[in-house]
């Protein structure tokens, strides 16, 4: 059976001519699980790069009440984030799992869309599956979805115009919005250079991967896994994979 696989998908270098991109995310952690090195080599090229948590995660440990988890996960996200260049990390304190796709979610998201002025906005895949029947979280559907229209919502100033004061303008510059490791990737970037500082920002969610309790569960080897395959579409040793929704007519 093993050589009826299909070839892996060949993948499209993602472009570097821009210089500031917003990373819109449910959870702290989410960027950590393959996109981090990826964060690193922009940053390293001098480009801004500025986080956005939609939750704090503080639902994500079963162990710990979220009035704790809360900032125990706030505080491993800014270590994180850290680790790949990242100084400004945005906590939302939405909902942790009980996010819903609408009119509040958009609204929240354009008015950070608003204030950071991105080129490019990120996310992660907020498709159904991972590809085959591993489902995707509620909560990085509704945040996709409503990153989706929140690019658009910015720049029109009749949207949330409330939002509007204190010198804040309308942003309709975004050019392209990215899902990292969604299954309908289409392009990628190489990140062989940046893989080790990608591992460290992922081994910073210690309490959240102490909590998983999944023995023997290496971060290192779990990214080289993703990251490897990543790279086998791009012909580098190590690539993170993006679909890319652009914005536009052009
Ligand atoms: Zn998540």
């Amino acid at each position: 059976m093993t050589d009826q696989r299909p070839a892996p998908p060949s993948y499209e270098p993602l472009p570097e001519d821009w210089d500031s991109a917003l990373f819109v995310v449910a959870h702290p952690d989410d960027i950590e699980y393959g996109a981090a090195a990826a964060v690193a080599r922009w940053t390293g090229q001098g480009k801004r790069v500025v986080y956005c948590m939609v939750t704090s995660g503080e639902a994500g440990i079963d162990g710990i009440s979220p009035d704790e988890c809360r900032a125990v996960r706030e505080a491993e996200e800014i270590a994180s984030a850290a680790v790949v260049g990242v100084d400004e990390v945005v906590f939302l304190r939405l909902p942790d799992g009980v996010l819903e796709y609408g009119v509040e979610l958009r609204r929240a998201i354009a008015q950070v869309v608003r204030e950071h002025r991105p080129d490019v906005a990120m996310t992660i895949n907020f498709r159904e599956t991972f590809g085959g029947t591993n489902l995707n979280q509620a909560d990085h559907i509704a945040v996709g979805r409503a990153l989706l229209d929140a690019v658009r919502d910015a720049g029109n100033r009749w949207i949330f115009p409330e939002q509007l004061v204190d010198g804040l303008e309308p942003w309709g510059g975004v050019r392209a919005v990215w899902a990292g490791s969604s299954p309908q990737s289409t392009h990628a970037v190489d990140v062989t250079d940046t893989f080790d500082a990608g591992v460290t920002s992922l081994r910073e969610h210690k309490a959240y991967i102490d909590g998983l309790g999944w023995e023997g569960w290496d971060p290192e080897e779990f990214l080289d896994g993703i990251l490897r395959s990543g790279g086998q579409g791009l012909g580098v040793t190590h690539a993170t994979a993006f679909e890319v929704f652009p914005l536009g007519w052009g």
